[in-house]
C-alpha cells in the first residue's frame, strides 16, 4: 500500500462557491503512480465541504437555494455571540460534509457518468485548504 498527499489552496471571490476540482483531483491521481485504491478529498475547515455531484450550472443554483433554506443565513445564531458571524457556514458545511472518498480502478476515477468532485464554500475569500489523499497500489 502506497500513500501519496497533496494540498490544494482556495481563494473564493465570493463568500459562497462551488468549486469543480474533478481535474485538480485527477492530475493528483497521475503523479501518485497508484493505479488501484481510493482517494480521499477532505476540507481541512468547518464552513466548507467536498461533495460529488453533477458539474450542472442549474443544479448548482439549485443546491445554493435548498442549503441557503435549510440553513439561512441570519444574525441570531448563538455562535455570534462569541463575535463571529458565520454560523449558517458551520450549517451549511454539515449538510454537505466536509469530505468523499473517491474510487480508483486503472488509474482513473472510478466514477458513472455524470459524478464529478466539488469543493463547496460557505465563508470564503480567504485561503481555504483541501487535503487529496491518495491510497493504494
Ligand atoms: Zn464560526
Amino acid at each position: 500500500m502506497k500513500f501519496h498527499t497533496e494540498y490544494l489552496t482556495l481563494h473564493t471571490k465570493s463568500r459562497h462557491a462551488y468549486v469543480h476540482l474533478t481535474p485538480q483531483v485527477e492530475t493528483i491521481l497521475k503523479k501518485s503512480g497508484i493505479k488501484d485504491g481510493m482517494i480521499l478529498v477532505s476540507a481541512m475547515h468547518i464552513t466548507a465541504g467536498v461533495y460529488v455531484n453533477d458539474n450542472e450550472s442549474g443544479l448548482i443554483e439549485d443546491i445554493e437555494q435548498w442549503l441557503e433554506k435549510l440553513a439561512p443565513a441570519n444574525p441570531n445564531y448563538q455562535h455570534h455571540q462569541t463575535g463571529e458571524d458565520n454560523g449558517d457556514a458551520h450549517l451549511k458545511s454539515m449538510i454537505v460534509h466536509h469530505q468523499v472518498i473517491v474510487p480508483v480502478t486503472s488509474g482513473k476515477l472510478d466514477f458513472g457518468p455524470w459524478q464529478r468532485i466539488f469543493y463547496a464554500e460557505f465563508d470564503g475569500q480567504r485561503d481555504k485548504r483541501v487535503i487529496v489523499k491518495v491510497m493504494g497500489e
